[in-house]
């Protein structure tokens, strides 16, 4: 595939490849059983690269990424969480990467140490690995929503809080899991992989075993 538009913000082929990073190393950490969690990249400013519905993404293939529309409409291999990804894309032009994973330290968070609807993060270093942060001195609250089956719902509400609260790095799902994104495939990693530790801490520190 040829990326054919100069104002593409990443060619397809890259987008594809970035997907597939995401999904190695997801499933290297364990985060994505039984063809849980999705992942996708933009493209440009009406298309991104994400994984289709079904497939184990542990052993993902480019056969198993489509590139499907997120400005509208839908495409018929896309998963059923699909409408969250293209929910970010819409809320901000500086998102280019969206994971999502079922890890369990995220799961448990979203459970044991939730409050007010979100679980708050604070004193740790590992804070600064998030875009923007340069103190360990200050705290993230993360939203969690209860867990839905109907998406677009869902996503509805994502949008109403996150539109009042500010984007920040990533939101749970209770008793579910965890979307996390960032501007590039490598920003998301980052994001995904200190949500994990920190997460993981906190659980420690509150006497939950993750
Ligand atoms: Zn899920």
């Amino acid at each position: 595939m040829k990326n054919a538009n100069p104002r593409d913000l990443t060619s397809p082929d890259q987008a594809v490849a970035g997907v597939i990073a995401l999904a190695h190393h997801a499933g290297a950490k364990n985060w994505i059983p039984a063809t849980s969690g999705n992942f996708s990249v933009r493209i440009d400013a009406t298309d991104c690269a994400i994984t289709a519905s079904g497939s184990d993404k542990t052993k993902l293939t480019a056969d198993g990424v489509i590139r499907a529309p997120f400005a509208g409409g839908t495409h018929p291999r896309q998963s059923a969480e699909a409408p969250l990804h293209y929910l970010m894309y819409r809320l901000s032009p500086t998102i280019g990467a969206v994971t999502h994973v079922h890890a369990q330290p995220a799961v448990l968070a979203s459970l044991a140490l939730a409050k007010d609807s979100r679980v708050r993060i604070e004193g740790l270093e590992l804070l600064k690995a998030f875009s923007g942060v340069n103190t360990h001195e200050t705290h993230l609250d993360v939203p969690v929503f209860d867990n839905e089956q109907d998406m677009e719902a869902l996503a509805a509400r994502v949008e109403t809080r996150l539109k009042a609260d500010g984007l920040g790095w990533g939101f749970l799902l209770a008793g579910h899991g965890i979307y996390a994104w960032g501007k590039d495939v490598a920003e998301a990693l980052r994001h995904l992989d200190a949500f994990d530790y920190l997460f993981t801490l906190m659980l420690k520190l509150r006497g939950v075993p993750a």
